[in-house]
């Protein structure tokens, strides 16, 4: 086990300023927290965060990274806590080893392949700290490396998510040589047989080749030095997972691999690399198609090198990476490596030295994590802005859902299925029942509660920031007010063929569809519910012999007594006809949000107990007038659009409807608030209120009120009167 002063060795190597003490601590309480743990393979548990720091100190890590992989299995695996290790050692390091308990915790939900890809975005999102990713990967890497002490099953599923979900992260993050290691530990578990076939013919390889490849290392070396380039030439194979990869996605045979062997040129200036470039180009025969430039143009983790493919000696094709010494680090450790060498940056911090240059790095990103909450500028440091703008989130059962930034539970209600967003009525927010509009947190456990019958309403398409979401309710709304057109249009259908002396029935409808010009019944009762086809044609439709008479009942008795034939209509009393007869005819009225699409005259409303009359209206379904409503004459001469309609309230209903009513008052200070009172004691709301002025002492407030019906108005209009400085009080109607 390593000791103590070893690993304060291992830091001070790479960093003079190391924090003995701090180092010493930590050593001594995980020490003691796992005790007399064991690891599966017998081993003293600690072993185990030990090698992780070790790891760590090989990528020149800070002393609070180095810190945290020594704590780092504390808080889950034995009886530590947050809050001590917050008091022994300091919020900074308390952060990052609560960040790898909470990952450690996620590893638990279930992953199914497909969902890796969304997995490794979510480690990144739920991540606040970069240094807490390099950490869990230097622990996936130790545990890979130990991984054949734990049973065949386990073993292959560890295995597979670190396929799945780890090298591709230390890929992502630009940490080839930890990607490559823990791509081939799970090769090698997931598939021994494989494994071993292609490391047989690689060593056969090396035994036939090993030879002229330190011909081409000595005499490439040889001959850089001699043009005054000092240069680091290294022969490398592939490793054996990617050459199986290769094998595979090409599905050819291993003797068909022509780049298994290739050489790295390390320099020192990235002068010298177009320099090696030119002298290896004008060498040796360019195999066309292979040169790359990621000096000149990096790769997204900031992978630079000059790629290009030669015929080198013995006619052997040559695969060559030149790049300087930063680059390669950078390309072995990525984002570890990263800060040390911004090239074209470097000479500010020519005074520094390498490690402290490191810290600066650090520093900074700590620094961006705490000067404002902005996570966004923190990821985009690490060039992992491409996942700031998603969150994920989890069923109960465990699926993770993907959504943008900014999704509401009705998004995510509508990515689990349609049916779910449709019905959905509430949400649980990590147990906790949350507003449906909320902006939903990374790794937010979202249960949503549905009703059946329940209509998404429109407003939502305003609200949620998924597509699916959006169209999704845009069908439904759609499909809700197409029934209620359908609705309507079915009783105005019956009601004509009542009046007509005639039968109505489906059947009969469906027949004459043609003449109709409809595909479907639902299609001609929508139609005639928005005002787009008449009731008396499609009675006519089915009895050509009908003789329409082109009217309701209603407008057939104003038409005989010619009531707005009058230009004085306002002031008339109607007489509305109140049979029974009327009474089934009339379509019942129950308000607004109904099976019918209703809404109330836009010029002083209409309220339960008011005589009324409905107006057939493209577009809005039917509008409701109080017959005294002078608006009504603008409708006299088109008879097919007037609807019996009646009040169908119930009498527990405590909705409000609109009315308009006019006060005339003495202009003092204090009636407006009179009058307000009057109303709101009335449990009436005030929707507008405007003001005539008629002269210094007298003015008009036109108020739009709600109120529960005529009885509720009439009320309030009499409370009004009865006050000393209201002149005169009526109802408005236009
Ligand atoms: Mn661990």
């Amino acid at each position: 086990m390593m000791r103590q002063y070893e690993l304060v060795d291992r830091v001070r190597r790479y960093n003079p300023h190391v924090n003995e003490d701090l180092l010493n601590r930590a050593y001594v309480y995980a020490m003691k927290a796992h005790g007399s743990q064991k690891r599966a393979s017998g081993d003293p548990y600690f072993t185990h965060p030990l090698e992780v720091a070790a790891i760590l100190t090989d990528m020149r890590l800070d002393d609070a990274t180095i810190v945290a992989a020594v704590l780092h299995d504390t808080i889950e695996d034995t009886s530590a806590t947050r809050e001590e290790i917050e008091k022994l050692f300091g919020s900074e390091i308390a952060n990052l080893v609560d960040g790898l308990t909470k990952i450690a915790k996620l590893d638990l939900v279930s992953k199914r392949a497909e969902q890796a890809e969304n997995f490794r975005k979510l480690l990144l999102a739920v991540v606040d700290d970069v240094r807490v990713l390099l950490v869990k990967l230097a622990d996936r890497l130790h545990n890979m490396r130990t991984l054949n002490f734990v049973s065949a099953e386990k073993s292959k599923r560890i295995a597979q998510e670190t396929l799945d979900i780890y090298a591709p992260l230390a890929g992502r993050m630009g940490m080839q040589s930890v990607r490559i290691e823990l791509e081939d530990l799970s090769f090698r578990t997931l598939m021994p047989e494989a494994h071993a076939m292609i490391v047989a013919r690689l060593n056969d390889l090396q035994r036939r080749n090993g030879e002229s490849i330190r011909k081409v290392e000595v005499e490439l070396s040889g001959e850089l030095a001699a043009r005054g380039i000092p240069a680091e030439v290294g022969g490398r194979e592939k490793a054996p997972y990617s050459i199986w990869r290769k094998m595979e996605r090409k599905s050819i045979a291993f003797e068909q691999l022509s780049d298994i062997f290739g050489f790295r040129v390390i320099v020192n200036t990235v002068d010298e690399c177009y320099r090696v470039i030119g002298f290896v180009h004008t060498k040796w025969p360019v195999v066309p198609g292979r040169f790359k430039d990621y000096i000149s143009n990096p790769k997204q983790n900031d992978y630079r090198s000059i790629h290009t493919t030669v015929i080198g000696p013995g006619r052997q094709r040559v695969e060559l990476q030149v790049r300087t010494r930063g680059m390669d680090d950078v390309a072995d450790y990525g984002i570890a490596a990263h800060a040390l060498y911004k090239d074209g940056r470097a000479g500010e911090f020519d005074s520094l030295t390498r490690e402290s240059r490191s810290y600066q790095w650090l520093r900074h990103t700590i620094d961006l994590l705490s000067e404002g909450d902005s996570p966004e500028e923190f990821l985009e440091h690490t060039k992992l802005e491409m996942f700031h703008d998603q969150v994920f989130c989890f069923t109960p059962k465990g699926r993770l859902i993907a959504l943008p930034r900014g999704a509401t539970p009705i998004d995510f209600a509508y990515a689990v299925h349609t049916d779910v967003g449709n019905r959905a009525v509430g949400a649980k927010i990590n147990g906790r029942i949350g507003p449906l509009l909320s902006e939903l947190q990374n790794g937010d456990e979202v249960d949503i509660v549905t009703s059946a019958g329940q209509v998404p309403p429109p407003a939502w398409e305003s609200l949620v920031v998924t597509g699916k979401a959006r169209a999704a309710i845009r069908r439904a709304s759609r499909d809700a007010v197409r029934t209620q057109y359908a609705e309507l249009g079915k009783q105005i259908i019956s009601r004509a063929f009542v009046r007509a002396g005639k039968e109505y029935d489906d059947q009969k409808l469906k027949a004459v569809l043609p003449r109709l010009a409809r595909n479907s019944v639902e299609d001609v009762l929508a139609a005639v519910g928005r005002g787009e086809m008449f009731s008396g044609d499609v009675v006519k439709s089915i009895h050509p012999e009908f003789v329409a008479a082109r009217t309701a009942g209603a407008v057939a008795q104003k038409g005989e007594k010619g009531w707005f034939g009058l230009k004085k209509a306002a002031s008339l009393v109607f007489k509305v006809p109140s049979d029974k007869a009327h009474e089934s005819e009339a379509i019942p009225i129950r308000g607004l949000g109904g099976d019918l699409p209703v809404r109330f005259a836009p010029v002083g409303g209409a309220v339960p107990g008011d005589r009324i009359v409905g107006i057939l209206t493209p577009q809005e379904g039917i509008t409701i007038y109080p017959i005294q409503s002078p608006a009504l004459m603008t409708f006299d001469d088109q008879p097919e659009r007037w609807l019996d309609v009646r009040w169908d309230i119930d009498e527990s209903d405590n909705r409000l409807y609109p009315a308009r009513i006019q006060v005339s008052a003495i202009n003092e200070p204090g009636t407006l608030g009179l009058i307000a009172t009057v109303i709101g004691e009335n449990g009436s709301n005030i929707d507008h209120v405007e003001f005539i002025t008629r002269s210094s002492d007298v003015r008009d407030v036109i108020l739009d009120i709600e109120v529960r019906d005529l009885k509720h108005l009439t009320s309030i209009l009499t409370q009004l009167k009865s006050k000393s400085v209201v002149s005169k009080v009526e109802r408005v109607n236009g």
